[in-house]
């Protein structure tokens, strides 16, 4: 499970067996392939930083048992603090207000705001019976509201008239107004992205969320991300606030070092992921998996 840090863990520790307890110089040495592998996982180099700093505290000193090899015991602990890091408990989409519960997604372009806002509501639809509205409030790039329809016709999830000539702030109090009326459960408010973070989409999403007073604000990351993870994160965080995070694309060859970095820096949960492009490729986020991934 943990081959490849375990092994380069190996040549560097094993000799220790039977020594008694780490030592400083024995867990620095880990370290520096901790952090290696943490890098290659596109964990950024602040959060790495912090975590090894934390490890190292743990790990000085600490006894080593006679039945496993200092190398795998780093891994155990290093492993453990990914777990911790990432939040131990599944944290679930909270419905728990009154209707209609407005859940905003929030990200960059591209990010999978769209896709992920369709398989949130299939998903609250079959597997909750929420009666689930969804609007797009993407007016910029051309087709996203029609993009958003499509999939509603899909997953049988209704979605809001479009009206051409409105704006996204109109469109969200319209949403809201729907939803109370059309008496929904649920309603998912996918929101425009730009291709990097700037001032006027921040304006933007801090408008919408004042007239919609959202429940969950997620916001939509792709696990792809490097070191503008936190970045992402931190700005979304102290802009709009957020209360969750989604990470899409797990399913490509990413390690999903952007799960540590983004919940390191906001302290936020990350709620779900996506696994695919179709419609029910959406799971609970599991950290202890990611954590496997993290680690090679
Ligand atoms: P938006 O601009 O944030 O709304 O992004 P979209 O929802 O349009 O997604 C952009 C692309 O990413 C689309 O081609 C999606 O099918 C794809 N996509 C979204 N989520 C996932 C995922 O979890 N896995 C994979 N493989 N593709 C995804």
């Amino acid at each position: 499970m943990f081959d490849s840090l375990q092994n380069r863990l190996g040549s560097i520790l094993n000799g220790l067996t039977g020594r008694g307890a780490l030592s400083a110089d024995d867990v620095s040495a880990a370290l520096r392939e901790v952090r290696r592998a943490l890098l290659e996982a596109d964990v950024s180099l602040e959060v790495v930083r912090s975590f090894t700093d934390r490890v190292r505290t743990k790990a000085v000193g600490a006894e080593i048992l006679k039945s496993i090899r200092p190398g795998q015991m780093v891994v155990k602990l290093v492993h453990d603090e990914l777990v911790a890091t990432l939040g131990s408990d599944h944290s679930p989409i909270d419905l728990n207000a009154a209707a209609p519960v407005t859940i905003m997604m929030v990200g960059l372009q591209g990010s999978g705001k769209t896709t992920t806002s369709g398989k949130l509501a299939k998903r609250l639809t079959e597997k909750q019976r929420k009666k689930v509205l969804m609007a797009s409030l993407d007016t910029r790039r051309p087709a996203a509201q029609e993009q958003l329809r499509i999939l509603g016709e899909q997953t049988g999830v209704a979605t809001l008239p479009i009206i051409a000539g409105q704006d996204p702030v109109e469109i969200a109090a319209r949403a809201a107004q729907a939803a109370k009326l059309g008496g929904y459960d649920v309603l998912i408010l996918d929101t425009a992205g730009r291709t990097h973070i700037d001032e006027p989409l921040m304006a933007e999403m801090a408008e919408i969320k004042a007239r919609t007073k959202p429940h969950e604000i997620l916001l939509v990351a792709d696990s792809l991300t490097g070191q503008d993870a936190v970045n992402l994160a931190r700005s979304f965080d102290e802009r709009v606030g957020i209360t969750g995070i989604v990470l899409t694309r797990i399913d490509g060859d990413g390690r999903g070092g952007a799960a540590l970095s983004m919940r390191a820096v906001t302290g936020k949960p990350i709620k779900l992921i996506g696994t695919g492009e179709k419609m029910d490729a959406l799971e609970d986020f599991h950290p202890s998996r990611i954590a496997d991934r993290i680690l090679g």
